[in-house]
């Protein structure tokens, strides 16, 4: 006879046809031990998966008796029973170590009447195991997302609200869970409109290409400003679009500011503060490409502090050193923004006048002899006054290249250190 199960919609078993050989051959195949027994332990029938499972846990051999053989792993197995006299379930899917190995065995127990009870046992040894692993990774990941010092690092959905995210916000930031959780991401950019066109838009190159980087001021809780770089990489979701984002945020505000020292240390007279004579021959470089291809003006006044060895012999070195500042301070005093003032040489200064006429400059360096003229430096309790001589020059069409310029303005100043210093020479 052909051999039939059905079974309605919750699963019970209505009807069975077919043979009992059928039914034996279909519980010894069934890759779940299951196991009939009697409220005292008494095994009545068990599948060979059963045994199999549970053969080692008898080493005498003695099958019968399942509580006996569970005694060690589960020693409070005849109580539970004891205490569940009605029909349904006394334990559900309780894990089972087998000692010495590495097994582990799922094993539910149900009463069915009185008298009856039946047994389910399971090899879950790989399950663990794999479970065991991605428990592992996973705190072994948090363990790295939380502990990146200089990394903020958080999820963001498709629509650029803040999912999940990592201490690392807290130290960065200053944000706590709630802050962040829900908002949108322009929150860690600069306010306003700007901050939120720099969210979207990273997030729709991230979209595009996969992954996408921003360098530059992100907003701490506090609304303080910080230098930082923020990358973005698009986590694709099951239907092929973009799920989410990654975003990783590193402070780069000790970059930023060791760049700013480094580029300071670079360009500037470290005594004065002035640009140094690169930086200046570079600008000027600039100036008369802008003068020969735009016909902008510029001047450019040489300043040199008259008897400059005197003061050093009189009042000191360090003194000397003052007056250089005090000389620097008020070229840029007297001159404006887009103005650049350079340490040419010792006790020469070069001022490079932007987009100036022939009247201005000349007004300009008159002014700046006589503001120096007028003011005493102290230093040490010793009061100084020096006076400058300028030598002032205008680019010409004899002019081929920015050192014509200030060679005319360097024997400008010769001029006027011959003809009694303190005084202004026009080339
Ligand atoms: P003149 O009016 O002809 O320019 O005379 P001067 O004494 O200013 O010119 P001179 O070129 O003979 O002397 C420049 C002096 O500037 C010599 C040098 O020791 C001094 N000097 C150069 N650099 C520094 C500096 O960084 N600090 C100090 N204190 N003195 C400096
Ligand atoms: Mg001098
Ligand atoms: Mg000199």
């Amino acid at each position: 006879m052909e051999a039939r199960t059905m079974v309605d919609a919750s699963g019970n078993l209505l009807q069975h046809a077919g043979s009992y050989e059928d039914l034996l051959e279909f519980l010894n195949a069934t890759p779940i031990g299951i196991i009939r027994l009697r409220s005292d332990g008494e095994i009545l029938l068990a599948n060979s998966m059963a045994m199999q499972l549970l053969a080692p846990l008898a080493p005498d051999g003695e099958c019968g008796d399942l509580f006996r053989m569970l005694g060690g792993l589960f020693p409070d197995l005849p109580d539970r029973v004891a205490a569940h006299p009605q029909a349904g379930p006394i334990c559900a899917q309780a894990q089972l170590s087998l000692p010495g190995t590495r097994r582990v065995l799922s094993f539910g127990l149900d009463r069915v009447n009185a008298d009856t009870l039946m047994a389910v046992v399971q090899d879950v040894t790989a399950q663990v195991e794999q479970n065991r692993r991605i428990h592992a990774d996973e705190e072994r990941f948090r363990a790295i997302f939380d502990n990146l010092r200089d990394c903020a690092i958080c999820t963001v959905d498709r629509e650029g609200r803040i999912e999940a995210w990592n201490r690392s916000l807290e130290r960065l930031g200053g944000w706590q869970p709630e802050d962040v959780v829900g908002a949108s991401i322009s929150i860690l950019f600069t306010p306003g409109r700007i901050g939120a066109h720099r969210a979207s838009s990273l997030l729709a190159k991230a979209r595009q290409n996969g992954a996408a980087e921003f360098e530059g001021w992100g907003q701490r809780k506090n609304t303080d400003l910080f230098w930082c770089s923020t990358a973005a990489t698009a986590l694709p979701a099951e239907d092929g679009e973009v799920g989410g984002y990654v975003l990783v945020t590193r402070d780069l505000t000790g970059r930023k500011e060791a760049e700013a020292k480094l580029m300071t240390l670079a360009t500037t007279d470290p005594l004065t503060g002035a640009n140094n004579r690169r930086t200046g021959e570079k600008r000027l470089n600039e100036e008369f490409r802008r003068w020969q291809h735009y016909g902008r003006n510029f001047a450019v006044l040489l300043v040199d502090c008259d008897h400059f060895k005197k003061v050093n012999d009189q009042y000191g070195h360090e003194t000397g050193d003052a007056v250089l500042c005090m000389l620097v301070w008020l070229c840029r005093e007297r001159t404006r923004e887009a103005d650049v003032t350079v340490r040419w040489g010792g006790e020469e200064f070069l001022v490079l006048l932007a987009d100036t006429d022939a009247d201005k400059s000349l007004m300009i360096a008159e002014r700046l002899r006589e503001s120096i003229e007028s003011r005493l430096v102290e230093n040490a309790g010793q009061t100084v006054r020096v006076t400058v001589s300028i030598g002032l020059a205008l680019p010409n069409s004899g002019d081929n290249r920015p050192d014509d310029v200030v060679r005319r303005a360097d024997v400008a100043l010769y001029e006027a250190k011959r003809t009694g210093r303190n005084r202004v020479v026009v080339a």
